[in-house]
């Protein structure tokens, strides 16, 4: 990094302001719009000034602060700058154009920010008894992903379970998808077969949603055990292994031409039906 390139700002620490993109920093951001280098590194970007507080808020760890540089005394960009230097992260202060690049987006958001990421193992699971669990079979794209993500978190599910070759979680797409919801919504990665195994053991209710069903997915008595809501992949529906581990196969009923559900509108249809007997409108809700 040349002086040039990246200079002290004086302010909170150790902020760099840089505004060439051959800048190394830069550089090895912007790689983290290939899943290689995400896997590599074990981190993602995340998008916008609220995200970034409320990761920050959940405790997630940061690496690099990046902000625009028309941000700068902003109190709450103040704040959370000197949060990721006190949490050893590096605070980035670039121009417009840099933000541009990094986001590849014309009107780029003016806080972004690199997490660490966070997937566990089905042995992390503690299954609580009105815990609802979602889990998708070889999930191909991200903007179902990040959506289903989103509302596991609204209707309060316990976590998703990524079974298989899925799609990456942590791609830019399916992040923002979330809007959010990636950093409140724990996931768990597994075999097909592991998580058989797991399911075999765990005490819960797998209902496994399929276009051949035999119960309607409203007749089924969700509030006796955890449950695992399992839905399919975009083209090919559940394997028939997934589906043969399953207590109940589950049809939403439709009329009409359309030969399916889209995946993610399924999951919340299936999952607010599973969490009706918990949800209710509290007295702050708007
Ligand atoms: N051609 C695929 C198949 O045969 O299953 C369609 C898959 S659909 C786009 C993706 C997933 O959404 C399905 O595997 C299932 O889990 C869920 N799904 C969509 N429509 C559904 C319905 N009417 N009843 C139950 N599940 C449904």
């Amino acid at each position: 990094m040349t002086e040039q390139q990246t200079q002290s700002t004086g302010r909170v620490g150790q902020v760099k302001e840089i505004t060439s993109l051959s800048n190394p920093v830069i550089k090895d951001i912007r790689a983290l719009s290939m899943k290689k280098h995400r896997d590599e590194t074990r981190t993602f970007l995340a998008e916008g000034l609220k995200l970034v507080i409320d990761a920050l808020d959940l405790g997630w760890a940061i690496r690099t602060l990046i902000y625009a540089k028309g941000q700068r005394g902003k109190p709450q960009v103040e704040k959370i700058a000197a949060l990721t230097v006190a949490r050893g992260g590096l605070v980035l202060e670039v121009s417009d154009k840099v933000l541009t690049a990094i986001t590849r987006r014309d009107n780029p958001q003016a806080v972004i920010a690199v997490f660490e990421q966070r997937v566990s193992t089905l042995e992390t699971i503690a299954l609580k008894p009105d815990a609802t669990w979602v889990a998708l079979d070889r999930v191909r794209d991200p903007g179902n992903l990040g959506t289903v993500i989103r509302t596991a978190d609204a209707a309060g599910a316990a976590g998703v379970i990524l079974i298989g070759d899925t799609v990456d979680p942590f791609s830019t797409e399916a992040v923002r998808a979330t809007m959010g919801s990636i950093f409140a919504v724990p996931l768990v990665r597994a075999s097909e077969a592991a998580f058989i195994a797991w399911a075999q053991k765990a005490g819960s209710l797998v209902v496994g949603s399929h276009l051949k069903g035999s119960v309607d997915y409203r007749t089924i008595d969700y509030g006796q055990r955890p449950v695992v809501l399992l839905m399919g992949n975009e083209q090919a529906g559940l394997t028939d292994a997934l589906a043969g581990a399953c207590g109940k196969l589950a049809r939403i009923p439709q009329s009409g031409r359309a030969d399916s559900l889209n995946l993610a509108i399924a999951t919340g249809v299936m999952l607010y039906e599973a969490r009706r007997h918990v949800l209710a409108l509290g007295e702050a809700a708007p």
